[in-house]
């Protein structure tokens, strides 16, 4: 079975843990290294013949155009992360609607090629936000939307109302959502950022098999800042550093390990293949 592998193409300054020592408006200063984490997933990708999507920050691609030229020069599906990595609780209808456009006017003048998937900034698109933001996610004919975390484990953006396999939207998009494992009154999230970073090789294995016995692909994201142990280390409260450093060291190692042991692809090739863009233009 072919799994999803997504990444989502931000900087290690953009992340909600390091938002309560670093601000939107420090980001400027920053060093940029956007570069060291994305190539050696490029480098790794190649290895292995997997064709992924990155779901690009708009401020990243602005940063660094070259960069995002040079993912799609390699095969790779660009989609949108959106432009200032904001949450879309944090933002007005008519915010979300700016925010969107301009990340996806950036990522296409690079590439000259219409963007075709969506992700929210911390998997923000909740039962709460669902109703206005998929209206504006169909004003620009995007083909799907993987935002949803359909898990009953997170404090704030759990959708678990949602189904956690992939199916159609009531505005005629494609959901991707996060893959989730039911356990008892639980459903965990199966692989993926922290979750793969904290978890033993064997736990995160497990749980794909689990998507697969299920008849369903795993859907797995990672960030590059997550591949670079070099980052600026910051002073941040226990629970934010944890988040943000526990397990980069040895990550590209498990990231090794989980792309020799599963077979992985794009959403982009992936819906293709299964006709899910019936009745659009096959991109
Ligand atoms: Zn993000």
């Amino acid at each position: 079975m072919q799994h999803l592998f997504t990444v989502d193409l931000e900087d290690w300054y953009c992340t909600r843990a390091v938002e309560s020592v670093i601000v939107r408006s420090d980001w400027r200063s920053c060093e940029s290294r956007i570069r060291v984490g994305t190539l050696k997933l490029l480098d790794l990708l190649d290895k292995r013949g997997i064709e992924a999507t990155f779901f690009v920050l708009g401020y990243v691609a602005t940063r660094d155009p070259e960069l995002v030229q040079e993912i799609d020069d390699r095969g790779h599906e660009i989609a949108t992360h959106g432009y200032a990595h904001r949450s879309l609780e944090e933002m007005f209808p008519e915010e979300f609607r700016d925010d969107l456009r301009h990340s996806i006017t950036i990522v296409q003048n690079i590439t000259g090629k219409d963007v075709l998937g969506f992700r929210a900034p911390n998997f923000s698109l909740t039962k709460k936000t669902a109703p206005w933001a998929l209206e504006i996610l169909g004003e620009f004919h995007l083909r799907y939307d993987s935002s949803v975390f359909p898990s009953n484990t997170h404090p704030v953006h759990s959708f678990v109302e949602e189904s956690p396999i992939i199916h159609q939207l009531s505005n005629g998009m494609i959901e991707v959502p996060i893959s989730c494992v039911d356990l008892f009154r639980f459903r965990l999230p199966a692989t993926g950022g922290a979750y793969f970073r904290h978890s033993p090789f064997w736990l995160s294995a497990s749980l794909i098999e689990w998507c697969e016995r299920h008849g369903t692909p795993a859907l797995f994201f990672i960030h590059p800042w997550e591949l670079d142990p070099e980052q600026p280390r910051l002073r941040l409260p226990l629970l934010q550093r944890v988040r943000q450093y526990r397990g980069i060291e040895s990550l590209y190692e498990k990231l090794d390990r989980l792309t020799d042991r599963f077979q992985f692809t794009s959403i982009r090739r992936l819906l293709s293949e299964n006709n899910q863009f019936v009745g659009t233009s096959t991109p």
